[in-house]
């Protein structure tokens, strides 16, 4: 075994309570090699989705996730989230003028006259294109 892990990007252990057998499973950094250390050890190309497949495989055989933990992930998840919230501009109303009701940001709004981020009312659809 190799202490060299630099072509890891993620890797998931799972244990089997009845006996303590251990799983790893890992994902290279090439996004789809898939290595299987212990259960049927069988290694796949399918990334992921064949990663998410052996586990639920696993868990179906009695193994438990015990952890899994990024190596050399070139993104963490959190980050889309982030960049979601980060689309929507400042000056949102805190309320519609019109009924009260919470206001939400939507962008690329249509109607028949123009297009653009708008801030909708989630009530009585009240709108009102963000102004820069
Ligand atoms: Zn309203």
């Amino acid at each position: 075994m190799s202490t060299d892990d630099s072509h890891v990007q993620h890797t998931w252990n799972l244990t089997r309570a009845a006996d303590g057998d251990e799983i790893h499973i890992e994902l290279w950094t090439d996004g789809y090699s898939v290595r299987v250390d212990g259960g049927d050890g069988e290694d796949s190309e399918g990334g992921k989705t064949a990663v998410d497949e052996l586990i639920a495989k696993y868990e179906a055989a009695g193994y438990r996730q015990t952890r899994d933990y990024p190596v050399n992930d070139p993104q963490p998840a959190i980050d889309a989230d982030a960049a979601e919230e980060s689309t929507e501009p400042d000056g949102k109303p805190d309320a519609c003028p019109e009924c009260g009701s919470p206001v939400e940001f939507e962008p690329r709004y249509v109607t028949d006259v123009r297009e653009g981020d708008a801030w909708l009312c989630t009530g009585c659809r009240w709108g009102r294109f963000v102004t820069a």
